[in-house]
């Protein structure tokens, strides 16, 4: 909960606040799974994957790297997962740039020794063996580092690449690099914090002259007006179903706008030119630098609108050391150079120099979409904007203290007031002028007390397959606790059904992907997909063409009867005959509900 209040003279507001949690980690946003793992197991020191299991060498004496903390342990395993990395590869835009990077950047790669800083997959690594690399060294702490050794083999590549399966920070590669190559950008550029892996990489055991890729980075910031977004969030509330809600919409607020958050934006949305926040020359950055960066900004916007927050993204270039003789001249850029963007078509004024041409991907609202979209720090209320009127402050990116992969955004600027949220559910209620008809009593109904019996029980209990977070249980409390004998309670029934499905776009679409990845087989790949996939039931939409016959029922349930205990463990036999020939995927489970009176 938030403590807060107007700032009545109405020129500072500030907002401190933490990206998506742990269970977000990763930028496929995907949870990882439940499997337990020893920070000390296989994450300290490095071994090649080939002769991994039991020979792990003892820890090197080294200058000794950070520890590898049960947030790093837990970064880790949510990439031992398919979906991210199918993301990931599935986003062209970033994809492409490196390989055409790798492909541009050939002559210092032909013969020359790589090292890749969070191989994933491999693909980064693959690429670079195709542009002639006589060794690549495909480093990653993730579980995904076996079967990145799978694809490589697969590929008749297990000369050329050796996949280690350890932390940058820990492995031992007993030789220098020519070049590094790594695809470490996070949110917000910074979130996650990998580049500091990549400084290790460097420092360990880069040649001097080395190449880099990319080689800089730049994170830029701009106000942005959104007025969809928040009308669609939090404008909703003050008509629903012909309620007044706008007593929910101070939460709505806090809930929709507390941490920063990655969606597209256009142009359109954009006020004015962007300001670089950070500017990064992966040849000389200091880990120490990346800590906490702070940017002073000062904007004028070109147009009258409600701003609502400040809209972040990056670029990364792909260019060559400034002392290198084997500069290529073939360089293209895939957004025409213009690595930042421009809320008209006319030229820049903020745009960072790019005199080599280099090839860049960038991120912004105008480049083509990434997975990385942009993020947006929005504030809870808008602020008008005139044409012309300056909005300045500062931003302070900081590493979290408990979490350094997570990152605290402190932003300052000045402008109208602002306001924070405490509380909701009482203010529903008193806004409807219905103080005296709706006691809200906050708690559970296990132990709220209400000293009458009631006639009527309402809940909209239903979870996914009808039991999954099982709060019916809650409901039959009440009923025991509270209902009149012959009341009414809606729902009145449920009734979970199952039947066996079909869906073979949704098979070829995770599955049969890992065939031809940008050229390469990674059909290695696919067991791991199978069962990231497939492992638990998955909640989608799938239409009756899906479906090979009629459905059984699982569970029928009348709530005047059902016993809590009869929840417990629900158990069905079935028997279906196939109405088509067809690949069957597996089955769909789907309920209904009927509302109907107690029958007397
Ligand atoms: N290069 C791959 C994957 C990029 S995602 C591709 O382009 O598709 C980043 C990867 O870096 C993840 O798999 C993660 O596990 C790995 N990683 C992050 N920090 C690391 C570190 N310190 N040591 C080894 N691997 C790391």
């Amino acid at each position: 909960m938030q403590s807060g209040g107007d700032y009545s003279n109405g020129f500072h507001g500030e907002v401190e606040k933490q990206l998506p949690g742990l269970s977000s980690f990763g930028r496929a946003k995907r949870r990882s799974r439940g499997v337990a793992h020893d920070p000390r197991g296989g994450l300290t020191n490095g071994v090649r994957v080939s002769d991994q299991l039991g020979e792990q060498k003892p820890l090197e004496t080294q200058k000794s790297p950070p520890p590898c903390t049960d947030f790093d342990v837990a970064y880790f395993h949510s990439y031992a997962h398919v979906g991210i990395h199918e993301e990931m590869i599935k986003d062209r835009a970033r994809t492409e740039t490196y390989k055409e990077a790798i492909m541009q950047h050939q002559s210092f790669i032909q013969g020359k020794v790589v090292v890749d800083v969070g191989c994933g997959t491999g693909i980064l690594s693959i690429f670079c063996a195709q542009a002639g690399a006589k060794r690549v060294y495909a480093v990653d702490a993730s579980d995904i580092a076996v079967q990145a050794n799978e694809v490589v083999k697969a590929n008749g590549l297990s000369d050329k690449v050796i996949v280690l399966h350890g932390r940058v920070e820990d492995v031992e590669i007993d030789e220098e690099v020519d070049v590094i190559i790594s695809e470490w950008m996070g949110y917000m550029l910074l979130y996650e914090s990998m580049l500091g892996s990549v400084i290790t990489a460097r420092d360990r055991w880069l040649k001097p002259g080395g190449l880099i890729l990319p080689s800089h980075a730049t994170l830029y910031m701009a106000p942005v007006s959104h007025p969809d977004r928040y009308s669609h969030s939090i404008d909703f509330w003050r008509n629903v179903y012909g309620i007044d809600m706008s007593a929910m919409m101070q939460l709505a607020k806090q809930c929709a706008f507390e941490e920063p958050s990655v969606e597209s934006i256009s142009g359109e949305n954009v006020l004015t030119w962007p300001e670089v926040v950070k500017h990064i020359d992966c040849q000389t950055v200091k880990i120490q630098e990346l800590d906490s960066v702070t940017a002073r900004y000062k904007f004028k916007s070109m147009m009258r609108a409600p701003m609502h927050g400040f809209g972040f993204w990056f670029d990364v270039e792909f260019s060559e050391p400034a002392s290198s003789p084997a500069k290529t001249t073939s360089a293209t850029s895939v957004d025409g150079g213009s690595s930042s963007m421009s809320p008209s078509r006319e030229g820049n004024q903020k745009k960072r120099s790019n005199p080599s041409d280099a090839l860049v991907l960038s991120t912004s609202p105008e480049a083509p979409p990434t997975h990385w979209q942009q993020t947006i720090v929005y504030f809870y209320d808008p602020i008008d904007v005139e044409q012309d009127q300056v909005i300045e402050g500062s931003v302070t990116l900081s590493q979290s203290k408990e979490n350094r992969r997570f990152m605290n955004i402190h932003l300052e600027y000045s402008s109208a007031g602002r306001s924070f949220v405490k509380e909701s559910a009482m203010e529903v209620v008193k806004a409807n002028g219905l103080s005296d008809k709706v006691i809200v009593l906050h708690g559970r109904v296990e132990d709220v007390e209400i000293d009458e019996e009631v006639d009527v029980i309402i809940s909209e209990w239903m979870g996914y397959m009808l039991l999954y977070e099982s709060m019916l249980g809650s409901v039959i409390t009440a009923r025991d606790r509270w209902l009149k004998p012959g009341g009414l309670i809606l729902p009145s029934h449920a009734t979970l059904y199952m039947a066996p499905v079909s869906h073979p776009e949704r098979y070829s679409h995770s599955i049969d992907f890992w065939r031809n990845v940008y050229g390469i087989d990674m059909s290695a790949m696919m067991q791991l997909a199978k069962q990231c996939a497939f492992e638990e039931p998955s909640v989608e939409s799938i239409s009756g063409e899906n479906v090979l016959t009629w459905p059984e029922v699982i569970k029928h349930i009348d709530c005047q009867t059902v016993k809590i205990q009869e929840l417990d463990s629900v158990t069905a036999r079935y028997k279906f005959k196939s109405m088509m020939r067809a690949p069957m995927h597996g089955f769909g489970f789907w309920f209904d509900v009927e509302f109907s009176d107690p029958a007397s």
